[in-house]
């Protein structure tokens, strides 16, 4: 058991009542029936648990470097999944879609950009007809606004 249930232990009692409750005898494996206390717990990872926590014991089991990815885009995140050793990197596409300054925002000691990434996936969509760019209106103060970051990518050209 994971998430924010794993700082509430009053929650524990309750949750493995219920799934007695619900199981209503249907499964009959003893470490459920009769040590539920022992079956459902906090995680041996505490706040390692989860995504994290899997990438931890992935950069244990393998000599490795590992790199995670998954839509990184706040810096106290990114601080935390290194700093944890959950892993050695993070890789980032969507959010420095976005924001292509993303780092420069950390620098200047924001957690995250002020429009941040939506995960929206419509530039995924765009990608394979149209400039690689963002495509979230909600983002931009008009489409124009967006359309004209969408096309600074061809600034300046490439070619003189
Ligand atoms: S289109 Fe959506 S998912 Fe893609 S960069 Fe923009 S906000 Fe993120």
């Amino acid at each position: 058991m994971g998430g924010g249930v794993m700082s509430k232990p009053l929650l524990f009692p309750m949750i493995r009542r219920q799934v007695l409750e619900l199981l209503n005898n249907y499964v009959r494996a003893p470490e459920i029936l009769q040590h539920v206390d022992t079956y459902i717990v906090p995680p041996a990872l505490g706040h390692r648990a989860g995504a994290l926590g899997g990438l931890a014991l992935a950069a244990d089991a393998v000599p490795v470097p590992v790199i995670c990815t998954g839509g990184f885009q706040t810096a106290s995140v990114i601080r935390d999944a290194i700093t944890s050793g959950s892993c050695d990197a993070v890789s980032a596409a969507r959010p420095l879609v976005a924001n292509n300054d993303l780092v420069q925002h950390f620098k200047a000691g924001l957690d995250r950009a002020p429009k941040p990434c939506t995960y929206c996936n419509k530039c995924l969509a765009h990608v394979v007809e149209h400039p690689l760019g963002c495509y979230e209106e909600k983002r931009f103060d008009s489409r124009e606004e967006m359309l004209a970051q969408i096309m600074s990518v061809f600034s300046p050209a490439p070619f003189a």
